[in-house]
């Protein structure tokens, strides 16, 4: 199936070829002529899919049709509501290359930079408006835009978005939109507390799924490593030496373990970055314009910085250490095998994180492929430490010792788990005195998620150090 089937105009489909898409995605397929109808839509779809442009195409399309109308100052009529900065930017990006044959005028706003320069741009009148919410509402209570006359909303990534808890922040900014609009909800995952959003928000609407829910793509290679904690970053700087890898996004619990492993890796003659929500815009920007450029070769992330950032065909991610909840495993690994590519997702787990590791097979509704390191074998009479919100006292940095002879990481997989390794349901990975919290989101912790059951919570809400 060609892009032209699906109603778009031929100044969309220029672009579109111009960006080097071939065919439309399934997302694209099923997304596209949905929305040009001018229906709701609930979409399932993670990230990597192509869902961006599955709602930035065929809304410019209806933009540009009654472009004509409006004179003058142009009201905003297309708003995109965005959990991150990196994705509103990303998304910005997007609808730009696609726009580049239409007279329609786009604009990002985020937090964490000045609003003045947002705010005398806004003036001069901007059709598709990409923001953050609570930017979007400090602008919105300056006077310095209108919503009233937003045609076309669209929520991407909702359930991060509620995961940040930014739901008072959306239900303020759906008080200011016109009662009769379209509605787009994008989320990679339908929790009841989505539903509950949906149910409100939308009208009638298609329902679209692309991945199975909660599952990973089948593109991704994953494999897990068990390697005691102090031991993680020895093997890290091996793997990636001997690997020959050229671009590997890293993931860090805290804001502090991303710090503390990029000045390690850089010690070690690997050139690293770290970005995380402490870093100031600019720091971010320009560390991943680094990685994407080729002279930074690993970025650490926190859970919340990365999400939003793509980067194209990313050959490899790794799990230094796990998420604290499992659906960011998802996520994560979803930052490599993107659109057509494959991918290789690797996890780093110490003896503390496997309870963490069996929630996310559970997840995952499978197990994750062990292989087994040569002189890497977990040290028996290391204990399980607790990990509480995301924080363990000693850190993971650190090698101990010189790399011993004869370790090869890239070893062939030997396909059977290893003792002591967690199962599924398995009672190995039952350390029953291991507790975790779920983070909080970095941008604006306004109120931690909600614990699993029977997880005990040791610190505030939304001390997260994520
Ligand atoms: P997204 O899921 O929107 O974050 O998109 C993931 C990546 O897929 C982005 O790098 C897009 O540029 C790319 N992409 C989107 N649509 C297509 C397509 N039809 N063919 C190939 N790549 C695409």
């Amino acid at each position: 199936m060609s892009f032209d089937s699906l109603g778009l105009s031929a100044e969309i489909l220029r672009a579109v070829e111009e960006q080097g898409y071939r065919e439309p995605t399934p997302i694209q397929r099923q997304a596209i002529p949905v929305v040009l109808q001018g229906r709701d839509l609930m979409a399932s779809a993670q990230t990597g899919t192509g869902k961006t442009a599955g709602f930035t195409l065929p809304l410019l399309n209806m933009l540009s049709h009654t472009n004509a109308q409006f004179k003058g100052r142009r009201p905003v009529r297309a708003l995109i509501l965005t959990p991150t900065r990196e994705l509103a930017a990303q998304i910005g990006e997007n609808v730009q290359a696609y726009s580049k044959y239409l007279t329609l005028r786009s604009m990002v706003v985020f937090g964490g930079v000045s609003i003045n320069p947002q705010m005398l741009k806004l003036r001069g009148g901007v059709d598709v408006l990409i923001a953050t919410p609570g930017r979007l509402l400090d602008l919105e209570h300056q006077r310095a835009v209108d919503l009233s006359q937003v045609e076309i909303l669209v929520l991407d990534e909702a359930d991060r978005m509620l995961d940040m808890g930014f739901i008072h922040d959306i239900r303020r900014v759906l008080a200011k939109l016109p009662a009769k609009r379209q509605n787009l909800l994008f989320s990679a995952t339908f929790s009841d507390e989505i539903k509950g959003l949906a149910s409100k928000l939308l009208t009638n609407p298609a329902s679209v799924e692309v991945a199975r829910r909660n599952t990973a793509s089948e593109q991704i290679d994953q494999t897990v490593h068990f390697v005691d904690k102090k031991r993680k970053r020895e093997l890290l700087s091996q793997m990636i030496g001997e690997g020959d890898w050229k671009q590997v996004l890293v993931f860090n619990r805290t804001k502090h373990g991303a710090n503390h492993l990029a000045e390690q890796l850089n010690k070690d003659g690997i050139t690293a970055a770290a970005i995380h929500g402490n870093k100031s815009q600019g720091a971010r920007t320009r560390a991943l314009a680094d990685f994407k450029a080729g002279s930074v070769r690993v970025l650490v992330a926190t859970d919340i910085a990365a999400r939003g950032l793509d980067i194209d065909m990313l050959p490899h991610v790794v799990n230094y250490e796990l998420p604290n909840v499992p659906e960011d495993y998802v996520h994560r690994i979803g930052r490599t095998g993107r659109a057509e590519a494959t991918g290789e997702a690797v996890s780093l787990v110490c003896v503390d994180e496997h309870k963490l590791l069996r929630d996310i097979e559970r997840l995952l509704k499978r197990e994750i492929p062990r292989v087994a390191l040569p002189g890497y074998e977990p040290d028996p009479s290391i204990k399980a430490e607790p990990i509480i919100n995301g924080r363990q006292g000693s850190g993971g940095g650190g090698g101990r010792g010189a790399p011993r002879q004869g370790q090869r990481p890239g070893a062939p997989r030997t396909g059977a788990p290893r003792s002591g390794a967690p199962r599924p349901g398995g009672s190995s990975a039952a350390r029953s005195g291991t507790s975790e919290n779920r983070g909080t989101g970095e941008n604006r912790p306004a109120r931690a998620r909600p614990a699993h059951a029977g997880q005990r919570r040791s610190g505030p809400a939304g001390s997260g150090n994520k």
